[in-house]
């Protein structure tokens, strides 16, 4: 006869356990109701400490109920146009589903607050595309965005300076950049040199509450959406493929070998853009530069 139910011994200790975190839950939902924690602070401990099962754990439905002046049709009515089933738990919800969500209890904590939080925006998008000029007009006409300077170990192109473009380290100090735990995220680009985000002054920056910006390649996009999945993604596209080519070819600062791989990498690039929250075309530099401000909400120049 196959075993249907676990010995008594397990069964208790099971019981005992499941109490505990249907009490751990109740305490969360309890400080939401209180305004002890806010629903943003819970969302964002579920997905960033795993470790902390009681807000991972809790159904969406109850999250959203413990709300004050949110009853059960209502949430029932935001769930189903925020795409999630009844059943979910905050700790299981598609990476889609955590920017709906979170987009949606941002929004509400704002209300008749008109100064929003500070965002992290990561500009990717494929090789030559015009991140860096974008990047750069930005740097030069909006000073209330933080830009963040990431650490390579390619070395200096004429006119880049060490500490504004990047900094430029070895091999060796990459390495002890990741192993002291200082990078948000690190990527070998190009299948040639490394790449990565120092962590501390976009924590820094965040909190005073500057939105910053990340210009980045795909994999580092990715990476920071798993670790921050409050950060808005942004795709440069090219007005053309053509048009990509002609700007690659033109800067003339790779060899031959090079570019033909960079425009491999550019193949693999835009064919990711359907991950992206939004996509911008950069048809004219400073007219891309503000569509992307706009996503921060802050003042313009
Ligand atoms: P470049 O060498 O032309 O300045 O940059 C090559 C690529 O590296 C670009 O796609 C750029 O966005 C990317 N990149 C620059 N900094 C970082 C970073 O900190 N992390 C990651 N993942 N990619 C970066």
């Amino acid at each position: 006869m196959p075993r249907l139910a676990p010995p008594e011994v397990d069964r208790v200790a099971a019981a005992a356990t499941a109490v505990a975190a249907r009490r751990a839950r109740a305490a969360v939902k309890r400080d939401i109701h209180d305004r002890v924690r806010s629903a943003v602070e819970v969302v964002e401990t579920a997905w960033t400490q795993p470790a902390k099962a009681a807000e991972a754990s809790l159904r969406v439905r109850d999250l959203l109920t413990s709300i004050r002046g949110l009853g059960p049709t209502r949430v029932a009515k935001i769930m189903s146009e925020l795409e999630i089933a009844d059943s979910k738990r905050v700790g299981g919800l598609g990476i889609r589903q955590r920017r709906r969500l979170l987009d949606w209890l941002v929004a509400r904590e704002n209300r008749g607050h008109p100064k929003t939080r500070a965002r992290l925006v990561v500009l990717a998008g494929p090789t030559a595309v015009g991140k860096g000029a974008v990047s750069t007009h930005i740097r030069e006409n909006y000073p209330d965005v933080h830009l963040s300077v990431s650490a390579t170990t390619r070395a200096p192109r004429p006119g880049e300076t060490n500490g504004v473009n990047y900094f430029f380290v070895s091999d060796e100090e990459f390495d002890e950049l990741i192993e002291s735990g200082q990078m948000l995220e690190t990527a070998t680009v190009h299948n040639a040199f490394r790449y990565g985000t120092p962590r501390a002054p976009i924590d820094e920056a965040l909190s005073n509450g500057k939105s910053v910006l990340l210009e980045i390649d795909l994999q580092g996009a990715r990476s920071v959406r798993a670790a921050m999945p409050s950060a808005v993604l942004v795709f440069l596209l090219p007005p053309t493929w053509d048009e990509l080519v002609r700007r690659l070819i033109g800067r003339g600062t790779e060899s031959s070998v090079e570019q033909q791989r960079r425009l491999e990498t550019a193949k693999a690039e835009l064919a990711a853009q359907d991950e992206f929250d939004v996509k911008v075309v950069n048809h004219e530099v400073s007219q891309a530069a503000r569509e992307v401000v706009d996503l921060m909400s802050i003042p313009h120049a």
